[in-house]
């Protein structure tokens, strides 16, 4: 590809072939050896074969398989920190949850400038693993409180900048939970403050929505469900109705939570939300792992009669769940219960392809069987299920009408092996780094692996030198304050050169 300008977009028709294309037909996936997708500006104007047109520009993939982008509900959208804790726990020792005595002096552990250069580099790493829609998380473990208006203005103009498309909004709650002196863990709500958080969230949201931006869309992000409070999820429920945004609640998330809300309220975390009247199918729940009438939880409730009839969507984020020993009993389960499910990366590294086949093994494993999921029942969830949460019919799914969101899987390489059926094989042997383009709403973000404006080389360092930064305050912020040695582990002992 020659002529490509410096925009990323080209006047009049684009045409894309490649050995396989997965368009949508009569409400499903289907595939085309060979096929045709022809966009104009932002929308897909054909998909199958033998476009009769007239078009500006044809490019040839060969040996790949263009596919609808993929929407990623809880993306990742930091310098990931859940990655210290694969080999070094319990959380609580290890400075993930803070301990009383930094909470009364807790800090932005990044400055402005560190925070924006985060999100946009996560940014260009979810494009780099196709990712055309995104809705973005990171940790508040290490905030003051909540997420700001000034990172997520900064935020939007990277998304603006590199192309992709996503919904979000600064993240907020009514509390956090610390290491109290006894080594225990305990909760501490401000409830106040998490309404003045609330409000700028909204006036945010407002002011998103308000730019009827094509790519940049607002969302709601109560973060924990074990620290707000109710009139916090009620007041969230209100405004996205209002506003008609969607609304992000972590939930269903870890035995913490569940032990925090059964004792609480005497109720489980779905039955509690049910109760107050906040769950409608706008709502996206990560990770639904602690749900009653699961395995993983030893008490009955109402839990999946709620599910069903909420509209709500899971958000199911399989290597975040597999890392910490857990997993969703069952994906095949609530698929079969009519329960919507969409994916979310998570934690490092945003690699898609990596989650769907991380979700297919594991699931498998969950329901003791190799037929009760399939590689189209993940695919589905990461393109479909995710855009049908946010109520985008155009978004998911390569047919006329729909949005121009469309990445290249790159299979021809020796490492690949022999293809046996495109998605198949995409489940078994490939990963994101085979993705090699990205086109989001018409525009081409990645090309040849490359994303105009971004030194991936350049800016891996940097993300290095910030969270060395980052890793180095450890000690203020772990229980008993131990040196940096002490919190994290090597997987074999260290030997440095002397002199
Ligand atoms: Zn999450």
């Amino acid at each position: 590809m020659t002529r490509l300008p410096v925009s990323g977009r080209i006047d009049g028709p684009v045409l894309l072939t490649a050995r396989w294309v997965v368009g949508h037909r009569d409400g499903r996936h289907v595939i085309y050896d060979d096929g045709v997708v022809v966009f104009e500006g932002d929308e897909i104007v054909f998909v199958g074969h033998d476009y009769p047109g007239a078009v500006a520009e044809r490019i040839d993939y060969g040996n790949a398989i263009l596919s609808p982008g993929f929407v990623d509900l809880d993306a990742l959208s930091d310098l990931d920190t859940t990655v210290l804790a694969f080999d070094n726990q319990p959380s609580w020792k290890k400075g993930r949850v803070w301990p009383k005595s930094y909470m009364d002096r807790a800090y932005e552990m990044y400055t402005q400038e560190e925070l924006a250069f985060q999100k946009r580099y996560a940014f260009a790493q979810l494009i780099r693993n196709g990712i055309t829609t995104a809705l973005p998380i990171a940790s508040l473990f290490y905030r003051e409180w909540g997420e700001t208006d000034a990172e997520f203005s900064a935020a939007a103009d990277a998304a603006h900048e590199l192309g992709l498309r996503v919904y979000f909004g600064p993240a907020y709650r009514s509390g956090n939970s610390y290491v109290d002196e006894n080594g225990k863990i305990a909760f501490f709500y401000d409830e106040e403050r998490g309404f003045r958080s609330l409000a700028e969230s909204l006036a945010f949201a407002e002011r998103i929505e308000g730019l009827a931006s094509p790519l940049v869309r607002a969302m709601l992000a109560p973060d924990r469900l074990e620290t707000n409070t109710p009139d916090l999820l009620r007041r969230t429920a209100d405004a996205g109705r209002d506003l008609d945004i969607p609304i992000r609640q972590h939930c269903c998330q870890s035995g913490l939570e569940f032990d925090r809300i059964t004792g609480a309220y005497g109720m489980t975390p779905l039955e509690w939300m049910d109760s107050l009247g906040v769950l409608n199918e706008r709502m996206l729940l990560p990770h639904g792992e602690y749900v009653a009438g699961t395995r993983n939880v030893d008490r009955p409730g109402r839990d999946l009669d709620i599910l069903k009839n909420a509209g709500a969507t899971l958000v199911h984020c399989p290597v975040v769940s597999a890392r910490h020993g857990g997993f969703m009993d069952s994906f095949s389960k609530f698929r079969d219960m009519g329960v919507r499910i969409g994916l979310g990366t998570d934690t490092w590294p945003p690699d898609f392809i990596q989650n769907m086949q991380i979700g297919i093994l594991l699931s498998r494993v969950t329901d003791g069987s190799i037929e009760s999921v399939r590689a189209e029942h993940y695919f589905d969830a990461g393109t479909l299920g995710g855009a049908d949460a946010l109520r985008r019919p155009d978004l998911g799914r390569l047919q006329a009408g729909a949005k121009a969101d469309i990445i290249v899987i790159d299979m021809g390489h020796d490492r690949i092996g022999h293809v046996i059926d495109p998605i198949q094989t995409l489940m078994m042997s490939s990963s994101g780094r085979d993705v090699t383009n990205v086109v989001i709403d018409g525009r081409f973000v990645m090309v040849d692996g490359r994303i105009p404006g971004f030194d991936a080389k350049a800016e891996q360092a940097r993300a290095q030198r910030q969270f060395d930064g980052l890793v180095a305050r450890y000690p203020e912020r772990t229980y008993g304050h131990p040196p940096v040695e002490e919190i994290f582990s090597s997987a074999y002992p260290r030997l440095g050169r002397k002199g």
